[in-house]
């Protein structure tokens, strides 16, 4: 044998090994699922790799997986005749090179998580350490020779080119020297129960290496003939002498033999009204690596023109990584006519359905079709489409029980959001499934179809506020007038919500309207009321134009609100620029470009209440002294706080903090000149600086 080279685990990886060696978990036995699943991929992948070349299979025709327990070495050997390893996949695969699941499985791990989630952060390999003192992987790739990896943890492993050993011809053979309380993985019974248990699924013909025994009786002549079976064990048995005088002698045969021990018809293949909950269940926890049931599934069959069947999954909680960018969620595999394609396959599913899994399997496709034909190919369009349609459809299935579709729509809810977003096609049927905290929903989320229902006689729109949190919004100075009048508003307070209500627009021939932005219409009022507002918004024509001379640019026009009842006043965007909350979340996107926010970035309108008494104050102030300093004063604070109850962030907060500091003072009778040396930072009340308020004088 040649040489071993020894390797350093990586620091994570050896960090993962300590955890899984030394902290007690009683869930062991998800090592042999894990270890099968493994294997079933890599026979995937040799089944694809042969699709197009089928000299591939040469070093070893069968497809299939075997375990062997050895009770006289105390090893159990999972071997597999799939794709195998090269000696540079060995180094980087197991042990080098950390999967990005590694470090977020110790910490769920910590945080109490069961080790059986292994599987789903991508280090399954590594719960061989579960049971074993010591692993050993035999292992040849097509591309390279047979190659030994060998560890007992602690820190390193070691390779070896094989030249010696049984050859595998192709595959992987992971041998585990289990550890003395671990025995119980060598028993046919825990075995069988364990692959019935967690790995029925696996489309491979999974053997079992058996012992049988075989009582035989054999008169003292035959006895005389040599044993047929090597292994046999001669045991003399006492008859009942007396009767027989004849000796006769019990024999028992061990006989050894691969027992198939997997059911192998692809469950997608039955009829649906055949399989049980809990068949669905083990499918989806086989596929899935997932510790949970699902929350729903649909198994269906597409037939006439193009057929197809499928079995698409909900789980029950998002991934640990749905939105990690530089992963592409896809959980549908594709098998053509009952062969494996291949997973992850972008063409059958919009990104925003990412989080649904399953399989479909299609008569029509060709089986050496490549990634490359896919793109472009017209029957996986169809496919597709439909999987799409019975997508939703499954949802409206999980709506149908409340305390499910809260679960659903705590998970999922964004990929809903981004599907109205970016799916036309089905965006009003998306937009069905949305559910918002409203003005009327209490604690509870609505519908718009609910909230439809319960509109106002006489209200055309659907009204909403984006912000940051409920709590930010649902006291809002926009919903005055709104909820004076009985109409309900929407919150819609995740920051995809945004980008979606952009989208959306309209829904049941109802637009959606925003209620901090400008074209707010709220006209159902009768001529009279219509003409005393009138009256009163030309009375106030006047202040509205001083105060857009002492504003500047900070807003683009004053004018007299229809939305605010009791606020003295507040800050709207153009309908169609970016709300105050849309400001928020761009800001906050650090390496965004930011060439947009010139053009996009709020446009403000200041909307003034006519009927609030600092108005009515401001405007009798501002006609008997159109240069009054105190008026300059209030408006530049009214429309700093009006930038905070609109959403908006304040660029000089120390500033405002100033002018409240001035007004604290005030409040407390506090003359300017004993403040002592905290004056010293305090901004004027006016930008121009004046040496002389008369703030005073306001009460
Ligand atoms: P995962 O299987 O989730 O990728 P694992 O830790 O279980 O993570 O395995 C790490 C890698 O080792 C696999 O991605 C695969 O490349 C390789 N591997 C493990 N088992 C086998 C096997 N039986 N045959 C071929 N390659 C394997």
């Amino acid at each position: 044998m040649a040489d071993a080279e020894t390797f350093a685990f990586q620091a994570e990886i050896n960090q993962l090994l300590s955890l899984i060696i030394n902290t007690f978990y009683s869930n062991k036995e998800i090592f042999l699922r894990e270890l099968i699943s493994n294997s079933s991929d890599a026979l995937d992948k040799i089944r694809f790799e042969s699709l197009t070349d089928k000299s591939k299979l040469d070093g070893q025709p069968e497809l299939f997986i075997r375990l062997v327990p050895d009770k006289a070495n105390n090893t159990l050997s999972i071997i597999d005749s799939g794709i195998g390893m090269t000696k540079a996949d060995l180094v980087n695969n197991l042990g080098t090179i950390a999967r990005s699941g590694t470090k977020e499985f110790m910490e769920a791990l910590q945080a109490g998580a069961d080790v059986s989630m292994i599987g789903q952060f991508g280090v399954g390999f590594y719960s061989a350490y579960l049971v074993a003192e010591k692993v050993i992987v035999t292992t040849k790739h097509n591309d390279d020779e047979q190659y030994i990896w060998e560890s007992q943890a602690g820190g390193s492993f070691t390779v070896t080119r094989d030249t010696d050993g049984e050859q595998l011809g192709r595959g992987t053979k992971i041998t585990l020297f289990l550890k003395e309380d671990q025995l119980e993985y060598l028993e046919e019974r825990r075995i069988k129960d364990l692959v019935k248990k967690h790995s029925e699924f696996i489309s491979y013909p999974i053997y079992l290496w058996t012992e049988k025994t075989t009582e035989k009786e054999i008169s003292d002549d035959e006895d005389d003939e040599p044993k047929k079976e090597e292994e046999g064990v001669v045991e003399e048995v006492d008859e009942d002498k007396e009767k027989d005088a004849k000796k006769k002698k019990k024999i028992k045969e061990v006989s050894h033999e691969w027992e198939l021990i997997n059911k192998q018809k692809p469950i997608w293949l039955r009829k649906p009204e055949e399989i049980t909950k809990d068949e669905y269940a083990a499918f989806y926890k086989s596929l899935t690596n997932d510790w949970e049931e699902h929350l729903a599934v649909k198994h269906f069959s597409v037939e006439g023109q193009l057929e197809f069947k499928a079995i698409l999954f909900v789980p029950k909680r998002a991934p640990f990584d749905l939105f990690d960018t530089r992963k592409k969620m896809n959980n549908i595999k594709l098998y053509v006519r009952r062969v494996f394609i291949m997973d992850n396959c972008e063409e059958l599913i919009p990104e925003y359905l990412g989080f649904v899994k399953g399989v479909v399997d299609s008569d029509d496709l060709p089986l050496n079709i490549s990634r490359e034909m896919l793109q472009q190919n017209k029957i996986l369009k169809v496919i597709r489409k439909n999987l799409v349609k019975k997508c939703i459809e499954m949802f409206n299935e999980i709506a149908e029980n409340k305390e499910d579709y809260n679960k659903f729509y705590d998970a999922f809810s964004k990929n809903l959001k981004l599907g109205v977003h970016e799916d036309s096609q089905n965006r009003a049927k998306l937009a069905d499934l949305l559910r918002y905290h409203s003005t009327k929903s209490g604690d509870e989320m609505t519908s718009l179809k609910d909230y439809v229902t319960r509109m106002k006689e006489g209200q055309k729109d659907i009204y909403y506020i984006t912000g940051e949190s409920k709590k930010a919004v649902e006291n809002s100075p926009f919903l005055e007038r709104l909820k004076k009048k009985g109409y309900e508003v929407l919150f819609m307070v995740d920051a995809i919500d945004e980008y979606a209500v952009g989208q959306l627009k309209e829904y049941d021939g109802k637009k959606l309207v925003s209620a901090t932005k400008e074209g707010l219409k709220l006209d159902d009022e009768t001529e009279e009321e219509k003409k005393k507002k009138e009256e009163k918004k030309k009375s106030f024509e006047d202040l509205c134009r001083v105060m857009k001379e002492i504003l500047g640019d900070k807003v683009e026009k004053v004018v007299v609100s229809d939305r605010i009842v009791d606020s003295p006043c507040c800050l709207v965007t153009g309908e169609y620029g970016w709300s105050a909350n849309m400001e928020r979340i761009m800001k906050a996107q650090a390496l965004r470009d930011s060439s947009m926010a010139g053009y996009m970035s709020s446009k403000k309108t200041m909307e003034i209440n006519p009927d609030n008494g600092i108005m009515e104050e401001l405007r009798k102030r501002s006609e008997a002294d159109k240069n009054d300093k105190s008026v300059k004063d209030l408006v530049l604070l009214l429309f700093e706080t009006a930038l905070l109850t609109s959403g908006f962030s304040l660029d000089e907060p120390n500033t405002f903090a100033g002018r409240i500091h001035r007004m604290l003072k005030l409040g407390l009778s506090i003359d300017e000149d004993e403040t002592g040396a905290d004056d010293v930072d305090m901004p004027p009340l006016e930008e121009d600086g004046a040496e002389e308020s008369k703030m005073e004088e306001v009460d």
